[in-house]
């Protein structure tokens, strides 16, 4: 008999008339001859008010206890499948209601944003057996002194796929109020297309740049665990295909499939720092352990021996990052510390991107187009991020989603075969094992590329389309651009430094040479570095990847040049006598954590 999980999000469970549709559903699926595991969150906006409540009483100031704001969000979901037994009961099924600690979801201990360790399955499959539908509090779990924890917001997906995953059900349906994943949102832009599929490592990249539709953790088990995830919307009653989320991309020829924006952020600059081996490494791990998360980390050398390094954080966080930086900088002996709490990030996402050129260049000119000035740029192999004003957000958004005709489906569709086997539960002591490491940071490998080479274009005036036409113009000789980062340089000023083939580099300065009569600034090139890469799930929102590998490379002496981060991967680009050296003290120093 197959299992399904099904989840049920807050606008699905809004109200009496909404549970009851989906204990509904539920039911039918069993009627249909599957066990059927329901994961339910908090009603409508309870989650959100409950926050509110917590803010109402503690008016000194001060963040509320992280524990007792879990074991007050904890009731949000508490309520709902409690509600959700009693409508199946009323209908004329069987039905049990279970919280994270009764289920055994168990947690490390960070309250508010804690980590699966391992889910117990014994209760659960007794009673599906004895042929109850199960409904889990999602979003929440116990820790080892049974604290209630909860797993962050969003965090319900998360538990359905895990417990999808330990359960090897055949899939995970997610029920939530749009039919499945867009394009981008459809709230922020009306032409946006429902995908057919999408691939977990877009998916995850999307998530976790600002695809609310999903909490980006729930794809790592996705992805580790072969489970097959269907998005779809809950007030659809045809059996409408939604959205899978699953190994393949939808399309087979096009760059870009998706686009995010992640409105609140703020980008931290300091300029003029020592540019030497434990610079990066200082200010981050100071970040990490004031718990900030940092994206867009873009490092750029300086004028005379020192570097620029910009990095955006939640805008929440800035006044916490703000003193942290300066004291690093104070610290570390100077540097000029800036700041911008007025930006977003705009994202296209696309594994077609990692094979085709002249990408990037496409969103920069759209963005041109618009008059519309990007402050920072970093790319990955599947994704390329910008910084705009906060107040151009929107319009940035639609216009990179115009560029890539987004709202056309693929013209070559990717060929499916047969879906991804479920995962497996033919030994349940292998798969508890494996859920023991569920949610931990899994690193896939380290490698050098020795073969690039850096081209850096420093102080060029700040205004919209200088990205456009250098990159238009290095399109245009065919040369390849691999990283590209911006920062912010001399007032009115930026600072570009991108890869290319080595072989390229002569050619690449020539050509920007050329333009810079009309940009102003100056060109500098590295016919040689290397190019030191850690891949793996989880890379992002396991803070401490960044942290670990500036170490590593501070203790063997090697400075960062460059840097770009994704959730599958964090680049830095090293002194290419270093790469061997680089390559070595990586692989140590993930060698607890490297797969086999
Ligand atoms: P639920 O309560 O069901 O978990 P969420 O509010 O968390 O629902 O997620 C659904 C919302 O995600 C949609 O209403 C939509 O506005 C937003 N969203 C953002 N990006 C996307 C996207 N790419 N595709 C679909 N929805 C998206
Ligand atoms: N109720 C929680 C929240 O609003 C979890 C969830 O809905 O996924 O964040
Ligand atoms: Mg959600």
């Amino acid at each position: 008999m197959s299992l399904i999980v099904q989840k049920f999000g807050g606008t699905s469970v809004a109200d009496a008339e909404k549970i009851r549709t989906a204990a509904r559903r539920a039911i039918r699926a069993q009627q249909a001859g599957n066990q059927v595991v329901m994961v339910v969150s908090a009603m409508g906006k309870n989650t959100d008010l409950l926050v509110d409540l917590a803010g109402q009483v503690c008016q000194g100031g001060g963040e509320p206890p992280a524990r007792e704001m879990d074991m007050l969000l904890s009731t949000g979901e508490q309520v709902s499948v409690a509600l959700m037994a009693m409508a199946i009961d009323d209908l004329g099924a069987k039905a049990v209601s279970l919280t994270g600690g009764q289920i055994g979801i168990k947690t490390d201990s960070s309250h508010t944003k804690a980590r699966i360790r391992s889910i117990s399955t014994d209760r659960v499959r007794k009673l599906l057996d004895d042929g109850y539908i199960v409904i889990a509090c999602g979003f929440q779990g116990i820790d080892d002194d049974l604290n209630i924890t909860t797993l962050g917001r969003g965090g319900s997906d998360t538990s359905a796929v895990a417990l999808a995953a330990v359960l090897g059900a055949s899939r995970c349906e997610i029920y939530t109020d749009v039919d499945g994943v867009f394009t981008t949102d459809p709230r922020l832009v009306a032409e946006a297309r429902k995908m057919d599929r999408v691939s977990h490592d877009e998916m995850l990249e999307l998530a976790s740049l600002g695809a609310g539709v999903m909490h980006s953790r729930s794809i790592e088990f996705g992805k580790k665990f072969s489970v097959p995830i269907h998005v779809k919307n809950s007030a659809v009653f045809t059996d409408e295909a939604g959205t899978v989320i699953g190994p393949e991309s939808e399309s087979a020829d096009r760059p870009v499939s998706g686009a995010a924006l992640t409105r609140d952020e703020a980008r931290l600059t300091v300029r003029h720092v020592p540019d030497l081996p434990g610079t990066s490494h200082a200010i981050f791990s100071r970040l990490a352990s004031e718990n900030v998360t940092v994206d867009m980390i873009v490092q750029n050398p300086g004028a005379g021996g020192t570097a620029d390094i910009s990095f955006t954080i939640p805008e929440g966080d800035l006044k916490q990052a703000l003193e942290a930086l300066q004291a690093t900088v104070d610290q570390l002996g100077g540097g000029e510390v800036s700041y911008d709490a007025d930006v977003a990030k705009v994202s296209i996402v696309g594994l077609g991107m990692a094979t085709q050129s002249g990408v990037a260049d496409r969103m920069f000119r759209a963005l041109a187009e618009e008059d519309i000035n990007i402050t920072a740029i970093t790319t990955s192999e599947i994704k390329v991020s910008v910084l705009v004003d906060r107040h151009r957000m929107t319009e940035a958004l639609r216009a990179v989603h115009r560029e890539f005709e987004l709202d056309k489906p693929p013209h070559e569709r990717a060929s499916f075969g047969e879906p991804a086997a479920p995962a497996m539960v033919a030994d349940a002591a292998d798969v508890v094992d494996r859920l023991q490491h569920m949610e931990e940071l899994t690193i896939h490998g380290v490698e050098l590329d020795p073969s690039q080479a850096r081209v850096s274009l420093i102080d060029v005036a700040d205004t919209p389309g200088i990205a456009a036409e250098v990159f238009e113009a290095v399109a245009s000789e065919g040369v390849l651009v691999d990283m590209i980062v911006q920062s912010v340089g001399e007032q009115g000023h930026t600072n570009l430094s991108f890869t290319v083939p080595q072989g390229d580099v002569e050619r690449t300065i020539t050509t920007v040479k050329r333009l810079m009569d009309k940009l102003g600034g100056s060109v500098s090139g590295t016919n040689h570095i290397a190019i030191l890469t850690v891949t793996g799930i989880g890379i992002r929102s396991h803070t401490g990847v960044g942290t670990r590998m500036f170490e590593a490379l501070h203790e063997a002496n090697i400075n960062v040049d460059v840097i770009s981060t994704s959730e599958v991967r964090v680049n830095v680009a090293v002194d290419a006598k270093k790469g061997e050296a680089g390559l070595t003290a990586l692989k140590k120093a993930f060698a607890d954590v490297i797969e086999q």
